[in-house]
């Protein structure tokens, strides 16, 4: 057997060629790659032995030889193609180990120069593992240094793991189609495509999921490469996570962005908040959080800014929850939550991805946008009512703001003490969603005199902010621009309503 290692990452490289040689299996190598091995003591032989040609042009050519190409691509069940390799002198390689030239690390370095990326893309090692994985038959090909330990199980065990080495070379297709997207998203930047360059569909599949958001669906969730994100979250308990639990555990990590290291609790229903707080701490934030609607928030999915400690996970134990999300849980807490066998329980930060696009699709489609803006803060702010907001009402309108940016539209929120009391969400239109609001927060037995009201857009007409006088609200947090916004001002000043522009609409549809 003679294996062909060729790579960039050289982490893990060592102790694999150790294993095949201790097989018997022949070593031959690249430049560095070579050097590597023979300073860890294993004997290789130089490419251009085989090749008879010196690497050459800067290692723009290295491995592009019919010797090299021969001995992947000949079909060993063929016995035309093996004389045909005889009578050349080419002898079968039967064991690939490339990874690539680091294009998208390099082209996202500061200050790059283009010539230093263009020298970044990798043409022999594409070539390689493009060839041994149409061969899968026969030839072993390891893209992804994970693998490795794999393949040497199976060696050693003296297997032939054909579905394996067919896994492989799926593996293969898909890493060099996601390297050559990433090519071409760079040069469509260095044209000046403003957005988005090109679609980096570097996605890869995670899991299969039992079903969509109905049985009736077929599921999977796709996780982005570079990870980070949903799939970089670690599972600490609970059965496995389902569609509708990934869409719910992305509303509730939205909910609490804002808020950054400051305590906070949200509470979601079918991707919108049904309780939203701050508070002194966990426990609290979620006391909150849950008082603003309780109906609700049975089955929910919940996510904390903070650490979960013993007295959260507690409380939390008495509600039945679909899902917890948080940076971390002391190890008490899991035990306590984990005695809830259907709660998952998924621990880690979770960030969106560096320059991740927002896609959403239509049909024949993707709608491509970038992600959901942070809500504005209060010094771009504009009071446009004759009253200036008290300090109090002027924290609960920056957390009214900061919450209704998660809220579905049309969105308007209630909030006072850093906490939601009425939640008007996904209506069709405003003066519903203040209704609902309203009608929310007064049932489940919230005093709405002294609140203030969080819009996601502006108002179109007054009926809006009669509506939130009438309920006893006191100040009031939109974009504004409306052609009506003299007749909404007119009406807060009617009512002694303190009212803030803030310049930027929040639709989440
Ligand atoms: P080494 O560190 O062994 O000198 O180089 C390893 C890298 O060279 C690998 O990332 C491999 O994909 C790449 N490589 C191998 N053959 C060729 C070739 O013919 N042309 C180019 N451009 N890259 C190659």
């Amino acid at each position: 057997m003679r294996a062909l290692l060729s790579v960039s990452d050289k982490s893990g490289l060592v102790p694999f060629a150790q294993g095949l040689a201790a097989k018997g299996v022949e070593l031959v190598s690249t430049g560095g790659t070579a050097r590597t091995l023979r300073e860890a003591g294993l004997a290789v032989k130089d490419i251009s032995e085989i090749t008879g040609f010196p690497e050459m042009l800067d290692g723009r050519v290295k491995t592009l030889h019919p010797v090299v190409h021969g001995g992947l691509l000949a079909r060993r069940d063929l016995p035309e193609h093996m004389e045909a390799i005889k009578a050349h002198n080419i002898g079968t390689i039967d064991l690939v180990v490339v990874n690539l030239y680091p294009f998208r690390q390099t082209a996202a370095k500061p200050g790059v120069h283009p010539e230093e990326v263009i020298e970044n893309i990798d043409i022999g090692g594409p070539s390689m593992l493009r060839s041994a994985a149409k061969n899968f038959e026969s030839v072993w090909v390891i893209v992804d240094p994970s693998d490795y330990t794999t393949v040497l199980d199976i060696v050693n065990a003296g297997g032939d793991d054909l579905a394996f080495r067919r896994l492989l070379a799926e593996k293969v297709y898909a890493h060099t189609s996601a390297y050559d997207s990433a090519i071409a998203t760079w040069f469509a930047q260095q044209r000046g495509e403003p957005f988005p360059p090109t679609l980096p569909l570097a996605f890869e599949k995670q899991q299969s999921l039992r079903y969509g958001e109905n049985p009736q669906q077929r599921a999977a969730f796709y996780v982005e490469k570079p990870g980070a994100g949903l799939g970089a979250l670690v599972q600490k308990g609970g059965k496995e996570l389902s569609f509708n639990n990934l869409l719910d555990l992305e509303g509730a990590l939205l909910a609490i962005e804002p808020f950054g290291a400051q305590p906070a609790c949200a509470i979601i229903k079918h991707t919108t908040p049904c309780g939203l707080a701050t508070g002194s701490d966990a426990l609290d934030a979620y006391k909150k959080a849950l008082a603003c609607d309780p109906v609700s928030a049975f089955g929910s999915v919940i996510a904390f800014s903070v650490p979960v400690d013993i007295a959260a996970a507690e409380a939390i134990s008495s509600l039945f929850v679909e899902c917890i999300v948080a940076p971390s849980f002391a190890e008490e807490a899991v035990e306590i939550l984990g005695r809830k066998k259907n709660l998952r329980v998924l621990e880690g930060k979770a960030s969106w991805p560096a320059h991740g696009m927002d896609y959403k699709r239509v049909r024949g489609g993707l709608l491509v946008q970038d992600r959901a803006p942070s809500p504005t803060d209060p010094q771009q702010w504009n009071v446009v009512s004759s009253r200036q907001p008290t300090p109090e009402e002027q924290r609960d309108l920056l957390f009214a703001w900061k919450s209704v940016a998660s809220v579905k539209s049309n969105a308007i929120v209630l909030a006072r003490n850093g906490a939601t009391i009425g939640i008007g969400a996904g209506q069709m239109s405003r003066v519903d969603a203040s209704f609902v609001a309203v009608h929310k927060a007064t049932t489940l037995g919230h005093d709405t005199k002294g609140a203030s009201l969080g819009s996601d857009a502006f108002f179109p007409f007054r009926d809006g902010i009669d509506q939130a006088a009438a309920a006893g609200v006191t100040a009031i947090v939109q974009p504004g621009g409306s052609v009506r916004d003299e007749e909404v001002i007119a009406a807060a000043n009617e009512h002694g309503i303190a009212m803030v522009f803030t310049g930027e609409r929040l639709f989440r549809h």
